[in-house]
């Protein structure tokens, strides 16, 4: 059987070594999938709603150990580590309302009754990146197991750690063998089975724009239902009239926090051309002074990035670039590059344009306020964006100007469980979370009953 090394990219030691799933057991594992559906299907809502709420209190009880375990597997500073786990439980907790609440709806139609039912599709296949792996997995296996679907899952080949004991902890809490299972492996075997296997109804897929076209591809062949939570170069757009102090001390940790391997991450910094250089003075000690070290600390605020084949390719975006300044990162293992500040020269430059998914963000200044919602909309990617202003009317101007499924006024929030996350353009299809993430996981059937 092949497997694979697990490395703490801070360390570079290697942690484990995990089985590969091949497609044998691919298939074995969607058929005893496909074989427990319909009891988890039938099972009665509140039935279903107290298993969910079991699994969130055993993720509950062990909040600090897949904190620990996410901070050796991925090198996530300890209390973005907490967050992460913690979402899982708040994911898990809100969709256990959902069985108790997928109603179907009845239209009146004369000369009968007209229902609407809600039915969940079957097997669901998640496929989740290495950069955010706990938070992401419950985004898609919460609402599908909620609306009675079995679901398998992939976690990314570098970080399987925390999702392989998450289906643990499903066992633990009673969800019942088969429902829920975890499969660690490649892309192109086990996520592309999910793809081409008739038996799986859906894929949920998080990840680049590439292989997420690919995934969109393949479900054609079957017309099989996906979602496609993809790539972002999200704008930070600075008025003059913001609080500039307040919009500088913001910025780095919108790009730098998970060390920029963030698909939110505000790494398009645009700021009107009268303050450009006041903002990037003020931009300075902020980036200085990010702490960047070992996650296990909790005063670190930035970790390694996840691997040297990543490093490497981050870095290759520096070549040629106009570095303005940048912070600082430990010497010694552990895949370490400091947070970089590039002076951005033109929107055809491939730092400006491409997701580079690392410490690296680029300040271009633009004219007024048709110029900053231009500029942010030049991109193939619309999943995030700031807009900084203290003008309420320019506020709600350049938000409904820009395309992008996530916006935030004076703030850099973008996920919360309860509220719709999710992608323009090339940065996805469908959303996530909020209260109809469930209705993505369910088919409509309507029926009339004549009274005749
Ligand atoms: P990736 O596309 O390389 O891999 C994502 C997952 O797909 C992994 O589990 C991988 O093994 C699997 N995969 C690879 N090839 C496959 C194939 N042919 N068929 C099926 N599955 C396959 O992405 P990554 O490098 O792990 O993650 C980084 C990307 O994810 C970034 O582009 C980032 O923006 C994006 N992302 C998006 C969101 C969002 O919600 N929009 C969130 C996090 C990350």
């Amino acid at each position: 059987m092949q497997s694979f090394s697990v490395i703490n990219p801070a360390t570079e030691e290697q942690i484990t070594e995990v089985a590969m799933t091949s497609l044998e057991q691919t298939d074995a594992a969607i058929e005893r999938a496909h074989r427990a559906f319909p009891a988890w299907r039938d099972l009665a809502p509140g039935d279903r709603a107290r298993l969910l709420r079991r699994f969130a209190a055993v993720v509950d009880d062990h909040l600090g150990e897949l904190a620990d375990l996410e901070v050796r597997n991925s090198g996530h500073p300890i209390g973005n580590a907490r967050w992460e786990a913690g979402n899982v439980r708040d994911v898990i907790n809100y969709y256990s309302a959902t069985p108790e609440r997928l109603f179907g709806r009845q239209i009146p139609v004369p000369g009968g009754v007209d229902i609407t039912f809600r039915e969940p599709l079957g097997v669901v296949g998640v496929i989740v990146p290495w950069n955010f792996p706990m938070p992401i997995a419950g985004w898609g296996f919460a609402p599908a197991l909620a609306a009675g679907n079995c679901v398998v899952l992939k976690p990314a080949e570098w970080t399987p750690l925390t999702a392989l004991r998450l289906a643990e902890l499903a066992l633990e809490a009673g969800i019942p063998e088969g429902v829920f299972t975890v499969l660690p492996g490649e892309g192109p075997v086990v996520g592309n089975r999910f793809v081409t296997h008739p038996l799986v109804r859906k894929v949920t897929f998080t990840g680049s724009t590439a292989v997420g076209k690919k995934i969109m591809a393949g479900c054609a062949g079957q017309l099989k239902r996906c979602t496609l939570e993809l790539g972002g170069k999200s704008a930070n757009v600075i008025f003059a009239d913001a609080d500039l102090e307040t919009a500088a001390a913001a910025a780095p940790g919108a790009v730098f926090d998970n060390s920029g391997q963030d698909c939110c991450a505000r790494s398009r910094i645009l700021v009107q051309s009268s303050v450009v250089d006041r903002f990037l003075e003020l931009l300075e000690p902020a980036v200085k002074a990010v702490p960047v070290g070992d996650p296990a600390d909790p005063a670190t605020a930035m970790g390694p990035l996840v691997s040297a084949r990543h490093l490497e390719r981050v870095r290759g975006y520096l070549d040629g670039a106009d570095v303005a300044y940048t912070g600082s990162a430990p010497d010694g293992p552990g895949y370490w590059m400091p947070p970089t500040v590039l002076l951005g020269r033109s929107t055809t430059d491939r730092t400006w344009r491409e997701e580079i998914f690392g410490p690296v963000v680029s300040v271009l200044p633009f004219a007024d306020e048709a110029d900053a919602i231009r500029l942010a909309n030049d991109s193939d990617y619309g999943l995030s964006g700031s807009i900084f202003t203290r003008d309420l009317g320019r506020a709600l101007r350049v938000s409904r100007g820009i395309q992008a499924g996530n916006l935030s006024v004076n703030s850099h929030s973008s996920v919360r469980y309860w509220t719709p996350f999710g992608g323009y353009k090339q940065s996805g299809l469908g959303r996530e979370l909020g209260p109809d993430a469930a209705d993505a996981y369910t088919e409509e059937k309507n029926v009339f009953f004549s009274q005749e």
